[in-house]
């Protein structure tokens, strides 16, 4: 691991990553794999997630494929030198800006959407020209070995290499010295990671997890509301860091956003086989059943910890005492509040952690600009949940709790980059005023020019 490591750092200063044909080449060959592996990435998720063939093409497989595409029809002007306004005061000057590389950077991953979350940030390490190793997450393991073995055999391991193993391989990449590391995992880990990093100054990117609200107003269309929340909460069975947490419904809609919850998730999921997600692993099962308290349940509740299979769960009369509203869900229970007055709601969310992700249900405008004005959070949606996520010219990331830095389009280029920013000054002219010895009459036209 630290030879390739060094390996990468030393390939990194022949400048041979920095050129546009080199980052293009290794777009190509990115996409290239991807597309001449799709069926064996198909048949890992399916054995980690139990994803259906639709979810792993549209949130996993194409997305990446379309973003690849995205960024090499942009990369060669995102990588152009740009000219900024001078102040007039600084005459005779010309501003710029260069992105260069930052060096050998560390994505590590989770595992929920094993392939998008390490190749998503991938694409802009390489679009930057930067060196980078890849740390998937073990508990989606074949998913893991299958970009251990893909990446592997493609990629010259000076360009890119793909490292697997647990906490302790983590450890000690997290040791090395980075230019960056780019994490994507639960508040605690980036923690560790964030502590790690400091020790060497490395910059990180961290995009964590938290209790991502859905606010149902009385003016909400409750047809179209059920539909959005029940994708967004029950794509992957739940482990979606964007998913709706947690559901707060006006009282005066709340018989009917619930009973159309229950239609949709029985028509969505009828099929549950190949159409609904499995839990990652036993003891993530495990935590989530404990959080089903049965006297909450009015849809669902059920399991099968054989097949780690959990039923799309609805709970009622949820306060925010119950262990289901302590910590992030992450997978397929949704906890629903009641409210009367949207201003309580805005307080009392005020007073909890900033989340990755807010949804808004309402046809009311100054309901729109009451909330979004009023919460912080990473990203959101008006009348949707979790959509504002495949849409590249967005930057994606979390504020507070949920994280720091983003990505996706040309934030993920910038993230990877370093914004180099000088000036560059003519020699035709050289006038006194800026130098010392100071007189009266400089000070007064610098007070005038600064003003
Ligand atoms: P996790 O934090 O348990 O693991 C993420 C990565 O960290 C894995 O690769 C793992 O090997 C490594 N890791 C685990 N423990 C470690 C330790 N002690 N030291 C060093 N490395 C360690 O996250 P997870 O369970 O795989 O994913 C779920 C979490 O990720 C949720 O909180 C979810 O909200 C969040 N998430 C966030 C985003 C986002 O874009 N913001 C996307 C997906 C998931």
């Amino acid at each position: 691991m630290e030879k390739i490591f060094q390996q990468q750092q030393r390939f990194f200063l022949t400048d041979k990553t920095k050129s546009y044909a080199f980052r293009e080449r290794e777009l190509k060959r990115l996409l290239d794999v991807l597309i001449a592996n799709e069926a064996l990435f198909q048949e890992a998720l399916v054995k980690d997630l139990n994803k259906s063939s639709f979810e792993l093409y549209a949130t996993e497989i194409g997305i990446v494929i379309a973003s690849i595409r995205n960024t090499l029809k942009k990369l060669k002007s995102w990588m152009k030198v740009r000219k900024v306004k001078t102040p007039l005061y600084q005459f005779g000057s010309k501003s710029y800006i260069q992105y260069e590389p930052l060096g050998t950077v560390l994505i590590i991953g989770p595992y929920n959407y094993p392939i998008q979350l390490v190749i998503e940030p991938l694409i802009g390490a390489l679009a930057a020209g930067n060196t980078v190793i890849l740390k998937p997450s073990e508990f989606a393991s074949h998913t893991e070995k299958a970009l251990e073995k893909v990446l592997n055999k493609a990629f010259d391991s000076r360009v890119l290499h793909v490292v697997t193993g647990g906490v302790e391989t983590t450890q000690k990449l997290l040791s090395l010295k980075f230019d960056h590391i780019f994490f994507t995992g639960s508040t605690r880990v980036g923690q560790i990671v964030y502590e790690a990093a400091a020790k060497h100054l490395i910059p990180v990117t961290l995009e964590l997890g938290g209790k991502s609200p859905t606010i149902v107003d009385e003016t909400a269309k409750i047809s179209v509301a059920a539909k959005r929340i029940v994708f967004g909460k029950f794509i992957n069975a739940g482990q979606t860091c964007i998913a709706p947490d947690y559901l707060y419904v006006h009282a005066a809609v709340k018989d009917q956003l619930i009973e159309m919850l229950i239609e949709t998730i029985d028509e969505f999921y009828n099929d549950h086989e190949t159409q609904y997600g499995r839990i990652i692993n036993d003891k993530h099962y495990q935590r989530l059943t404990k959080l089903i308290l049965k006297d909450n349940v009015i849809y669902g509740g059920n399991s099968d910890s054989k097949t780690r299979y959990i039923e799309p769960t609805l709970l009622d009369n949820i306060t925010w005492e119950d262990a289901v509203m302590q910590e992030e869900i992450f997978g397929p229970i949704l906890p629903i509040m009641t409210f009367n007055n949207l201003e309580e709601v805005i307080t009392t969310l005020k007073q909890k952690e900033k989340p990755l992700a807010l949804y808004l249900f309402t046809e009311n405008k100054s309901v729109v600009n009451n909330v979004f004005n009023s919460l912080s959070f990473g990203g959101g949606a008006i009348n949707d949940t979790i959509m504002h996520v495949a849409n590249p010219n967005l930057p994606f990331g979390g504020v507070g709790h949920s994280g720091m830095g983003v990505y996706h389009g040309v934030a993920s280029f910038k993230t990877f980059s370093h914004a180099k920013s000088y000036i560059k000054k003519s020699t035709k002219i050289d006038p006194k005023i800026a130098y010392p010895p100071y007189t009266e009459k400089q000070e007064k036209l610098v007070r005038k020019v600064l003003k």
